[in-house]
Order: C-alpha cells, then sequence, then structure tokens
C-alpha cells in the first residue's frame, strides 16, 4: 500500500511533529551509526553532529553544544545605564 502521507508516529502518546520544537525526543526507527544518521518517526533526519533534516528537506545546522551566549555578572546594569546615558 502506497500513501501519500508523509511519516506518521504510531505510538502512544504521540511523538512530536517534525515541526515541534521538540522533534528530536522521537523515537528513532533507523538508526545508522556508522554513517552517523537516524531516521525518527516523524520523519526526521537526526546527524551525530545534531543537525537535522526535515521532512521537507528543509535543513537545520548543528546546535553548539557548550556554546551559550555568556554574558559575565560582572557588574549592576547600573553601570550600563550610567555608561549610555553619558553616551546620549
Ligand atoms: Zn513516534
Amino acid at each position: 500500500m502506497i500513501t501519500s502521507a508523509p511519516a506518521r508516529c504510531p505510538h502512544l502518546p504521540r511523538c512530536p511533529a517534525a515541526t515541534a520544537p521538540g522533534r528530536g525526543a522521537a523515537r528513532t526507527v533507523a538508526a545508522h551509526p556508522e554513517q552517523g544518521w537516524s531516521l525518527l518517526c516523524n520523519g526526521v533526519v537526526v546527524f551525530d553532529d545534531t543537525g537535522e533534516l526535515l521532512p521537507g528537506g528543509r535543513a537545520l545546522p548543528p546546535r553548539r553544544v557548550g556554546w551559550i551566549p555568556f554574558r559575565p555578572a560582572d557588574g549592576p546594569g547600573e553601570a550600563r545605564r550610567s555608561t549610555f546615558a553619558q553616551a546620549s
């Protein structure tokens, strides 16, 4: 039987859809660790580097693990405000 519907999750409760933020939590239906990718039941292909390929063909770049926009809490906003006030 051929269906034109995209990959459909057979699990209950349903796994996150391919467009959902938590799509990576869907179950793996085909794993190819030797090639570095896995197919999730929602049709998303997940790569070892955390990159993703969505069912529509849209590719998402890898998430930079450990890369967090870090702003040191070195001073209160007071200093920044006063600097801004002087500049303007
Ligand atoms: Zn599922």
